[in-house]
């Protein structure tokens, strides 16, 4: 009996990269072979414009499944594949038709392989009669149940109705690697999910005070980073001993100043960490105006710690459409699950919304922050999650 034999995978975006293309495509087939580790008796076959996972047998909704989480890829089609030859093409099409239900059709044609002697309106009217003539279907060119497409290539005709959505974006690893400031809230998992929507690898960086803050947290961001390996196979997660830092911001700041001053100590150690970790840029989970550390002064004051860029990839999104990603990530139930951050231990009563610069750099002359960072630094805790 005739099946469909082939996941056909497609690009989008990255058609429009010229000379780079090939590494994306390099980059794409070798994040598919991985996500598609757990299925055994596969074979991923990369041409110039697509690649082919062949199926051999396997059921294609768990793997479609898996492969729509694989950024890069824009479309995926089920397809049957025959040869070059139209009596071939007629047949199959009538045969692969029959098993999808509905009561009109349509038929379309592309034509890459130009040594094929049928143009695609050609093909397109030798396959529509076989189907109008051996079964009760009707043709309706606007808005057909079944749309039954055929794309004549020179390794081989494919053949296909049922085509879904993939992740978009770029092939993770083509974007570089970012250091990501991963807190356990909402926002951060979610920036760094775009990210690698992006292609961007991810690194993180977590600022832990125990034992103001407790082991939990780190449980916490273990449970985010698996949901993220979907996406990212194996994530660096960097601990930063933050609590001498955070103690010594207390004792020489007034209430008012101590968050813009933590998240300048944020960025210095993001930084140090960035270069030392080859990443060319920090991100964050920041949401412009979210609270009094987001605001546009607080961003400018705490941003000037570094020259790095700093990609704030949910700057500009409300709550909602977070939460919303969030969701979509499962992410959102383990980001709400009640802990204790650095940032909710010794929130003030009232933060600055507008701090200014040469303040804050008055209470940071006060101490000697700079071995305090350094010290932090060297005492940094790593886990590879994956
Ligand atoms: P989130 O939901 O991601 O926790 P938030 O709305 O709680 O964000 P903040 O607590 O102000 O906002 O943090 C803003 C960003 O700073 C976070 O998204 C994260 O990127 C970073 N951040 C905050 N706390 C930490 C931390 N303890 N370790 C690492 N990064 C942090
Ligand atoms: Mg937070």
């Amino acid at each position: 009996m005739i099946s469909y034999d082939h996941i056909m995978v497609r690009f989008g975006e990255l058609s429009t990269k010229g000379k780079n293309k090939q590494d994306f495509i390099h980059r794409l087939y070798l994040n598919i072979k991985h996500a598609l580790k757990e299925f055994d008796g596969l074979d991923i076959e990369s041409r110039y414009d697509h690649i082919y996972v062949h199926l051999n047998g396997k059921d294609y909704e768990p793997i479609i499944n898996r492969l729509q989480d694989v950024s890069g890829i824009q479309g995926l089609s089920l397809v049957h594949k025959t040869e070059n030859d139209i009596e071939k093409i007629k047949q199959d099409s009538l045969e692969l038709i029959k098993l999808e239900e509905g009561k009109t059709f349509k038929v379309k044609c592309k034509r890459s392989n130009k040594r094929f002697p049928l143009i695609s309106d050609d093909i397109v009217r030798k396959v529509a009669p076989v189907i109008l003539k051996n079964t009760d279907l009707k043709v309706d060119v606007h808005n057909p149940d079944i749309l039954l497409n055929i794309e004549v290539r020179d390794e081989g005709t494919y053949i296909f109705v049922k085509t879904f959505e993939g992740a978009g974006g770029y092939p993770l690893g083509v974007g570089g690697k970012s250091m990501h400031m991963l807190s356990g809230g909402i926002d951060s998992p979610v920036a760094a999910y775009l990210l690698m929507r992006r292609g961007v690898k991810i690194e993180c960086i977590h600022f832990a005070s125990p034992p103001y803050t407790q082991e939990a947290v780190i449980y916490k961001l273990e449970d985010l980073l698996h949901k993220l390996n979907r996406y990212q196979p194996e994530i660096r997660l960097n601990i930063v001993p933050f609590t001498k830092i955070q103690e010594a911001i207390y004792d020489n700041a007034p209430e008012s100043y101590c968050i813009t001053l933590m998240r300048r100590m944020m960025y210095r150690l993001a930084e140090r960490l960035a270069k030392r970790r080859k990443c060319p840029v920090i991100s964050s989970g920041e949401s412009v105006g979210q609270v009094a550390s987001q605001t546009l002064q607080s961003i400018n004051v705490i941003n000037e710690v570094t020259n790095l860029p700093v990609i704030r990839p949910c700057a500009v999104m409300d709550k909602l459409e977070i939460i919303s990603i969030s969701k979509k990530i499962d992410t959102y139930d383990i980001s709400i699950r009640p802990y204790e951050d650095c940032c909710t231990i010794f929130t003030p009563k009232a933060p600055k919304t507008a701090p200014q610069l040469n303040e804050a750099k008055s209470f940071e002359e006060k101490f000697d922050f700079e071995s305090l960072i350094e010290d932090a630094i060297n005492n940094v805790e790593v886990k590879i999650i994956s």
